[in-house]
């Protein structure tokens, strides 16, 4: 049994196939990329696992369950955690409270979800900033107090959508480690990114699609010395 796998993966909007046919397995404690150019169905995927979109065709299992047809807030209680590529925070509500927000899709009870996000603040070292209101944090605190939100709800694979973009140099850096530190954690993480060094750097292996379907996987290396991924990215 795969830790995760899509088979045959495909979403349709009318004609259009976003995802065409896309087959992939990520083991449990990898770090898997899933890269590609603009447009070409990456966000589509995390919709798909997440159940905000309904899959057109094939399957998708977690720890041998189906998650087709499940919503959003089933895939989450069976262990999948998401960040968006467009940070919403509720950015009046303090960094906890936006922390605690979603450690209540584990709990219902608040000093349990208290504890948690806690928990999660302190492993995001955002705890002297807990206090703060949402909309105060730069840039590189926002993206990591998502990642503090996602691990909020106790995932065991972490989907991680664009997390560096807009960073200085120093916040990927931190946002690296920070990665990597979830990772030895024992979370399994999925991770769309377009900065290639993040990319290169973090993942064991990586999946390359355009126009919804596979053009190259591997690792690192494999991936970025493949002339049909160069091509994808230079627009030839
Ligand atoms: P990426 O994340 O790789 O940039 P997306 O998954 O966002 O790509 O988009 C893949 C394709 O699907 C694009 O052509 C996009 O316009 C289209 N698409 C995404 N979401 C929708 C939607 N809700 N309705 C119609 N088309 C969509």
């Amino acid at each position: 049994m795969n830790f995760f796998q899509t088979h045959r993966l495909v979403k349709a909007f009318g004609g259009l196939l976003a995802v065409n046919d896309l087959t992939f397995e990520v083991e449990k404690g990898e770090i898997y990329g899933l890269i590609g150019p603009n447009g070409s169905g990456k966000t589509t995927v995390f919709n798909l696992i997440t159940g905000y979109y309904p899959i057109t065709s094939g399957y998708i299992e977690f720890q041998g369950k189906r998650l087709n047809g499940l919503p959003t807030w089933r895939v989450c209680k069976q262990g999948i955690g998401r960040t968006f590529q467009i940070v919403k925070p509720l950015r009046r509500m303090t960094v906890l409270e936006n922390v605690m927000t979603s450690a209540f899709n584990r709990t219902s009870r608040e000093a349990e979800a208290r504890e948690k996000a806690l928990e999660v603040l302190d492993f995001c070292e955002l705890t002297k900033k807990q206090d703060y209101p949402a909309k105060g944090l730069t840039i590189g605190d926002r993206k990591r107090m998502e990642i503090a939100r996602a691990l909020a709800t106790a995932p065991e694979l972490l989907l991680l959508d664009e997390t560096m973009a807009g960073l200085t140099p120093q916040e990927q850096a931190d946002g690296v480690q920070l990665i990597r530190k979830v990772r030895n954690s024992g979370i399994t993480i999925i991770i769309v990114e377009h900065i290639m060094h993040v990319i290169m750097n973090l993942c064991d292996r990586i999946l390359c699609i355009n126009y919804g379907q596979e053009i190259a996987r591997g690792t690192p290396a494999e991936v970025a010395n493949n002339q049909a991924v160069i091509e994808a990215y230079l627009g030839k």
